[in-house]
């Protein structure tokens, strides 16, 4: 299996019924978070999705499985702050940070 360089490559290209099941398969569903109970990524702990040989972050894949195409420049964040949540609902796009530019906060 080859990775993927980058986790947060679009998966735009693959038809959403080809791994809506066995995406969801990985999930625990609760009340609240609903949690990514497969592979996860040990330098970041953060949930990851393989397929055809890529690996991708799980909560991009949970976004774009629901909320389509993930714009170029862009990141999925979860507004809960759960490293391992892909509920939709907590999800957000954020503008992805230009490397090396001012913090808007400072
Ligand atoms: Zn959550």
């Amino acid at each position: 299996v080859t990775v993927a360089r980058d986790p947060r490559a679009p998966i735009a290209v693959v038809p959403v019924e080809e791994i809506w099941d066995r995406f969801w398969s990985k999930v625990r569903f609760s009340e609240a978070c609903w949690l990514w109970q497969a592979a996860i990524r040990l330098s970041d702990g953060i949930g990851v999705f393989g397929f055809e040989g890529k690996i991708l972050y799980a909560h991009r894949a949970a976004f774009a499985l629901t909320r389509g195409v993930i714009p170029e420049g862009m990141d999925v964040r979860r507004t809960c702050l759960n490293p391992l949540c892909v509920r939709p609902s907590h999800l957000a796009l954020f503008l992805r940070p230009v490397p090396g530019a001012a913090s808007p906060l400072h």
